[in-house]
């Protein structure tokens, strides 16, 4: 008899999400460029501490995550009961779904945004509203003026993934002051540890001074532990209390509690990953725009870079291919034309700059 087993409504409209590829054909040395990762690695002393770990497998980790809570409070200078781990800010992101949308709601989030918060919200039921942008800054009064009374939940990403552009600190304030009493202000901060705009605090001031803003962050990205899965959030007491029912007890292991914790107290080795970032990314970027191959500021550790059409787009992602190079292709976000390409080490970025360089100058 045929099953009769249906998934919640709104759940088959998802489109699985595919992550960045790290393989190719014919290269033997294969780079991967596509999933904005540190290429430097994380801290050496958290991969000891990882290391470490291997001694007790048996044992549950800690639930209420507080020595990577009170090294992240000590570090962003934050109060630890304000902050929840998970495991990675995927899941963070997906919890606040959970806990705020549902049928009959809506989620907010920008046309060139993580494809991630169409998902969580079609798998809480919630509807997704795509707001378009013409340019490739986001548009505080058009995300304004998406809200209706279903809204509840609007996720910004600043620097935004993939274009790597910033939203100025007052456009997000003035954002957060205006949004009804009934929307959370998400701000994903994946890529904060990167921006070097004087002033910019990654939105700890905001979040401490309002009580309809929440932040995310990641280890993922500049911390180099993608592997170990491990974000967090800080926010204020309703919503931290809010997720902290939601999530499960043990959410995030031991390996990433550990390595976590040292990583972010490690702020010598961050400083250094983010300068090199910076070095190497605004390298590429001269370089790129010298090929004919321009791109938008980027604050993030990635440049969204922009060939003529999408058929040169296509052919240079073959061309670094080739030479084992894998970029990312976010074409299908609306970026006709569009490369995401992250920055790597001296080597890594020197070899895309001559790549491209020659396929430019070979058209
Ligand atoms: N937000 C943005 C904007 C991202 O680019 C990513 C990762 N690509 C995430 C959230 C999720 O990161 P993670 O789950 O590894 O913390």
């Amino acid at each position: 008899m045929a099953h009769q087993i249906s998934a919640q409504p709104g759940i088959m409209s998802v489109t699985p999400y595919v992550g960045g590829e790290g393989k190719t054909h014919g290269a033997n040395h294969v780079t991967k460029l596509s999933s904005n990762e540190n290429l430097l690695g994380p801290s050496p002393r958290a991969v000891e501490a990882y290391r470490e770990i291997s001694g007790n497998l048996a044992t549950y980790p800690d639930g209420g995550h507080t020595a990577l809570r009170q090294a992240i409070a000590d570090v962003h200078g934050l109060h630890a009961d304000r902050i929840i781990c998970g495991a990675g800010s995927d899941e963070i992101l997906s919890l606040l779904c959970q806990a705020y949308a549902g049928q009959g709601t809506e989620i907010v989030h920008t046309e060139h945004g993580f494809a991630m918060y169409a998902i969580y919200a079609k798998v809480a039921g919630s509807t997704p509203v795509v707001v378009k942008e013409d340019t490739r800054h986001t548009d505080v009064d058009a995300l304004l003026a998406a809200v209706t009374d279903r809204t509840r939940l609007m996720f910004v990403a600043n620097p935004n993934n993939p274009t790597g552009t910033l939203i100025p600190d007052a456009e997000i304030e003035r954002l957060a002051d205006s949004l009804p009493p009934h929307v959370l202000l998400v701000m994903d901060g994946a890529y904060a540890e990167f921006v070097r705009e004087p002033g910019y605090d990654g939105y700890a001031s905001l979040v401490k001074q309002r009580e309809n803003v929440v932040m995310t962050r990641t280890f993922s990205k500049v911390y180099g532990l993608g592997a170990l899965r491990v974000g967090w959030a800080f926010g204020p007491e309703h919503v931290i209390d809010v997720l902290g029912r939601v999530r499960g007890p043990f959410n995030v292991t031991s390996a990433a509690l550990a390595a976590a914790e040292v990583a972010v107290r490690d702020t010598e080795w961050t400083e250094h990953c983010v300068i090199q970032n910076e070095v190497w990314r605004e390298w590429l970027a001269r370089q790129l725009a010298r090929a004919g191959i321009p791109s938008d500021p980027s604050h993030g550790n990635f440049i969204c870079a922009r060939f003529p059409d999408a058929a040169t787009a296509h052919a240079a992602d073959e061309a670094l291919r080739k030479r084992g190079l894998i970029v990312r292709d976010v074409q299908g976000y609306n970026l006709p034309g569009c490369l995401r390409i992250t920055i790597g080490d001296e080597t890594a970025t020197r070899a895309v700059a001559d790549t491209l360089t020659q396929f430019m100058a070979s058209r």
